[in-house]
C-alpha cells in the first residue's frame, strides 16, 4: 500500500498515512480537527528533494508574501523576483 504525505494547513501538522489508491484522500486534521489536510507528493527518492526545495521555497515565500501584503500583484513573479 502506498504511503500519503499530508500536510495541515491550519496548524502545519505533518503525518504519513497508509491508503489504498481508491481510498479517498484525508481532509481532517486529527491534532486541529479543521478539514484542512492536503497531500503531499510522497513518491520515494523524489520525497527527500522535493521536500527540501519545498520547504525552503515555502519560508521564502512566506517572507516575501509578508513584505509585500499591501500589494496585489497579478500573481507570479512580475520580473522583481530574482528567478528571471
Ligand atoms: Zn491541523
Amino acid at each position: 500500500m502506498p504511503i500519503y504525505e499530508y500536510r495541515c494547513d491550519g496548524c502545519g501538522h505533518e503525518m504519513e498515512v497508509m491508503q489504498k489508491m481508491s481510498d479517498d484522500p484525508m481532509k481532517d486534521c486529527p491534532v486541529c480537527k479543521e478539514s484542512k489536510l492536503k497531500k503531499l507528493i510522497s513518491a520515494s527518492g523524489f520525497r527527500l528533494k522535493g521536500s527540501g526545495w519545498y520547504e525552503t521555497d515555502f519560508k521564502n515565500y512566506k517572507k516575501s508574501s509578508g513584505n509585500n501584503s499591501g500589494s496585489q500583484s497579478s500573481g507570479g513573479c512580475g520580473g522583481s523576483c530574482g528567478c528571471h
